[in-house]
């Protein structure tokens, strides 16, 4: 391991433990009890934290996997390298996001896809006759 991987390598571990923590499964969730109109109310409100957490755990569950995977790919001696262009990404951008994969020129370049994307077909057209 790089030595100057080892400071994220650490940050990374730390990050991945607390959101193991948080996401226990909810042991004390409350059951609605079944207590004439409120009963009903009650249900609704369940539906839509259970709706909530879905998402949140979704959206854990992708920066878990982000996390554990730049965790292996520390140990792999295979972390900081551009996976587009295979050139090494800059270390305060790593610092700042240690999950980084791309580096800033490849990143901004996606970004800028991207965006082009969401602009509709018209701008993609274009893009392949150029
Ligand atoms: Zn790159």
């Amino acid at each position: 391991m790089r030595e100057e991987y080892r400071y994220i390598y650490s940050l990374l571990i730390g990050h991945l433990n607390i959101l193991n923590e948080r996401c226990q499964p909810a042991k004390n969730k409350k059951v609605a009890t079944p207590e004439k109109v409120a009963e009903y109310l009650e249900q609704a409100t369940l539906e839509n934290d259970c709706e909530f957490e879905l998402i949140m755990r979704k959206r854990v569950e992708q920066q878990k996997k982000e996390i554990k995977e730049a965790i292996k790919r520390i140990e792999d001696d295979d972390y900081g390298t551009c996976m587009k262009c295979g050139r090494e990404i800059d270390l305060r951008r790593l610092l700042a996001k240690p999950t980084s994969k791309l580096c800033y020129q490849c990143q901004a370049q996606q970004e800028k896809e991207e965006k082009m994307r969401k602009r509709g077909s018209n701008a993609e057209s274009s893009l392949i006759v150029s």
